[in-house]
């Protein structure tokens, strides 16, 4: 048995990334200011958006959409329940109800039929996922989703690219700087679009409705004369936490090519495990993988998932469960009531799904152990 912990992920975080944000602290300007703006044009550049707004969390990124879209009572918004629950609890929030779309029962991605299906009348606005960080059919998804604004869901998808180009592109994304994300602010998120409109009244909403936020290096700090031109939120990430993001987006091709050539020892590794079913790749498109999580489903007879969790813990590995799914959670269970069988795929990997340790600085050896300790628990020891 291994003698430490292996923790489901851990963030990467060197001594240039100390030394970034040790730069800003000792800076005289610790908020939101130029390491900001250099944060979000780097993250456009990266991804092919126009516009970059760098925000407090994904989560706060999904609430301004709303408000934007003025989306509200009697509003529909298309989404998947197997994902994380922010996206749903702001559409709660704003009003509006969540239409829940099943995914694909081995990739976990939602399909354009199945979002073709759920469209209304009432639809104002669909946010699909590029779940684990595997690329959705956005052809598909567009070609279904015609004149309804679409917002790509790319918490896992920093790195991801879709038939060579990268995701979100020229249309709406949201990225997560969550503390176990592929690069990580501590907290912090990004909204990227095509649209100067779009951008510029989240830019607005994020900062108490003043028509800007930037450090305005004129003035060293913000205009005195910014005034409130609408109410408006307080969503702005510090400079601080804008550094260690920066700092770590440098690397990113790293840190995704070391997760990618850990997540394909995985698969090879596993391939002796039938108990274990990783996810499949979408197929017929061509994509690069962000690989954000490495995620199996237990189909074993003998042992249930919960118990495969608690039996890997007992040796010394952890695992993560990503997610349980919107819809069997207390409030959507109570609120939404979905009748049983509505969701099959859903349902299915609700039950199984359990993510692998998963992070850069694992070495291939600390994938031999998770293997093995998963074969033990199967041959039970
Ligand atoms: C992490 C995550 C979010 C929320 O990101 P925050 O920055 O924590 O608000 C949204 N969607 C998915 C799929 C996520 O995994």
């Amino acid at each position: 048995m291994r003698k430490e912990f292996l923790p489901f992920t851990r963030p990467n975080v060197t001594a240039e990334d100390v030394e970034a944000v040790t730069e800003v602290l000792t800076s005289g300007w610790i908020t939101n200011g130029p390491v900001n703006s250099e944060f979000e044009s780097a993250v456009a550049e990266y991804t092919g958006a126009a516009h970059a707004v760098a925000l407090s969390s994904a989560t706060a990124a999904m609430h301004l959409v709303l408000k934007v879209l003025k989306i509200g009572p009697g509003d529909e918004v298309i989404t998947p329940s197997m994902t994380w629950v922010s996206i749903a609890n702001m559409v709660e929030l704003a009003g509006a109800k969540c239409v829940f779309v099943d995914v694909d029962r081995d990739t976990l991605l939602v399909t354009p039929e199945a979002i073709k299906a759920a469209i209304t009348p009432r639809t104002k606005l669909i946010v699909p996922v590029h779940f684990a960080g595997a690329a959705l059919d956005l052809d598909g998804i567009y070609a279904a989703a015609g004149e309804i604004p679409v917002v790509e869901d790319a918490a896992h998808a920093l790195g991801t690219f879709y038939k060579g180009r990268h995701i979100g592109g020229k249309r709406n994304a949201i990225y997560s700087f969550h503390a176990i994300k592929n690069i990580t602010c501590g907290e912090g998120g990004m909204f990227v679009t095509g649209s100067k409109e779009l951008a510029d009244a989240v830019r607005r909403w994020k900062f108490h409705g003043i028509g800007m936020d930037a450090f305005d290096r004129q003035n060293r700090g913000r205009s005195p004369q910014a005034e409130v031109l609408s109410p408006g939120f307080k969503y702005n990430v510090t400079d601080i936490c804008a550094a260690l993001g920066l700092s770590q987006f440098r690397r990113i091709r790293q840190i995704n090519s070391r997760r990618r050539e850990l997540a394909m020892l995985y698969r090879k590794l596993l391939k002796d495990v039938p108990e274990l079913a990783p996810l499949a790749d979408p197929s017929g498109y061509d994509f690069v993988h962000a690989w954000h999580l490495f995620v199996v489903r237990v189909v074993s007879d003998r042992i249930s998932r919960d118990a495969f969790m608690a039996k890997l813990k007992e040796k010394n590995i952890g695992t993560g469960l990503h997610f349980r799914s919107v819809h069997s959670q207390k409030y959507y269970r109570d609120t939404y009531r979905i009748a049983p069988g509505t969701l099959p795929n859903t349902d299915f990997n609700g039950e199984r799904i359990c993510s692998l340790p998963l992070f850069p600085d694992m070495s291939p050896d600390d994938v031999r152990d998770v293997v093995a300790a998963a074969k033990e628990v199967f041959a039970g020891k």
